[in-house]
């Protein structure tokens, strides 16, 4: 049986041709750029005023304040956003500009509108400009040529929207896996069902889909299949021609009715591992089948969850070209003794508190695997090591987070 880090070696060391795809800029959030972005322009375009106010030359308004203003002739053009100025500005002049609107001619300052009172045709200004004030000179953001993004970054929404603004309406990104689901079990629902003596409904395929979105990863869910080997064969091999990933839940335990792994064998899958020395999740099965991967999760709803956070996002994230594969993790300590059995790893489900600059983690109560709740009153998953055994009030491990 493997380790926890073995495992994990095995998944992250299997080898993976990173794909790329030309998508539209608005579905490249969270992606991993595949090209450096450069821009074609400057930006901005000319130089243009900061500030609703008048154009001036800084010269003519020096020492203006409120006891000396300056009288300046306004001329009889205004510069909304978007207009080409056609008069040039001559000593004495000035003329009302908005924000956005490109500089006049032998202007070099702009006077805010709030420093200035506005006669019939000419204006007092109340306060001195520096040469160069409220001016954004062209490509003081972006110069032509330079290198914006560059390829290997995530994508964030800021880097859309400089996209957008060098007019780059599609982007080479990393194409991320696209990743099938099915729940297996006799004994599953319809989320929509009522329960009835012995059944349970399907939530594993709903925790994974959510796991998946929250990274952006699209998902294609094949709905609940019967403990039977023909209906499984037919369904993984139809998942395996659409898939990159294929996560399958339940049935890879040593029950009489845990067809999945010998299924995936029958395929042709190669098996890579099977059983973790882990708690919760010690039944995960992990195979590969051509260039494609495959999860066998144990059923219980926190397992599935615990190895998706530890052993399918982390493969994601390599597919999709981030560096980072795992969750932020501090160090906590432990606010009260946890009961653990030493010889397997452990993830506890934890709250996580900060005080004084340190991380303390409290457990979220009832740790079973089928404790679902558990995953949802936790805010980190606290790993107590193989060699651990009971951890003390006080002891330090790793926590990962897993909310903001
Ligand atoms: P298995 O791994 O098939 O032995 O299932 C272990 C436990 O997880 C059983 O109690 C199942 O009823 C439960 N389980 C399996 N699949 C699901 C699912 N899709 N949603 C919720 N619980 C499940
Ligand atoms: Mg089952």
């Amino acid at each position: 049986m493997f380790s926890v880090k073995e495992a994990q070696n095995k998944i992250l060391g299997c080898s993976i041709k990173i794909k790329t795809a030309d998508v539209p800029i608005l579905d490249s959030l969270g992606m991993v750029l595949a090209e450096d972005v450069i821009s074609k322009d400057n930006i901005p375009v000319c130089d243009n005023s900061a500030m609703d106010g008048y154009a001036v030359r800084a010269d003519d308004i020096k020492g203006a304040d409120i006891e000396h203003p300056v009288s300046l002739i306004l001329l009889d053009e205004d510069l909304p956003a978007g207009r080409v100025p056609s008069l040039k500005i001559n000593p004495g002049y000035c003329m009302s500009i908005m924000t956005g609107a490109p500089i006049p001619d032998s202007c070099d300052a702009v006077v805010m509108k709030e420093d200035t009172k506005k006669n019939v045709s000419d204006i007092l200004v109340f306060k001195e400009c520096l040469k160069g004030e409220n001016i954004r000179y062209r490509g003081e953001d972006i110069k032509k040529k330079d290198m914006v993004l560059k390829k290997g970054v995530r994508i964030f929404p800021a880097d859309i929207g400089v996209m957008a603004s060098l007019g780059k309406s599609r982007v080479l990104v990393n194409r991320p896996p696209l990743v099938g689901i099915i729940p297996t079990g006799d004994e599953l629902l319809e989320i929509e069902k009522d329960l009835e003596m012995g059944r349970v409904r399907d939530s594993n395929s709903y925790s994974l889909s959510a796991q998946l979105a929250e990274i952006g990863i699209k998902h294609i869910r094949y709905g609940i299949i019967k403990d039977k080997k023909k209906i499984l064969r037919k369904k993984i091999s139809k998942a395996l021609s659409e898939c990159d990933i294929l996560l399958v839940s339940g049935g890879v335990s040593v029950g009489d009715y845990d067809f999945v792994k010998e299924t995936l064998i029958d395929i042709g899958a190669e098996l890579v591992f099977w059983r973790v020395n882990q708690k919760p999740g010690k039944p995960l099965v992990f195979l590969t089948y051509r260039d494609k991967f495959i999860f066998g999760l144990p059923g219980n709803p926190v397992s599935v969850m615990v190895c998706f956070e530890m052993y399918v996002r982390p493969l994601i994230m390599r597919i999709m070209g981030n560096k980072d594969l795992f969750r932020p993790a501090v160090h906590a300590r432990a606010s009260h003794d946890f009961k653990n059995r030493k010889g397997r790893t452990s993830f506890a489900r934890v709250v996580i508190k900060k005080k004084d600059s340190k991380y303390f983690f409290t457990s979220t109560g009832m740790q079973g695997s089928g404790i679902l709740t558990s995953m949802v009153k936790a805010d980190g998953i606290a790993v107590f090591p193989e060699d651990a055994g009971n951890i003390r009030k006080g002891s330090e491990v790793e926590v990962f987070l897993l909310k903001e």
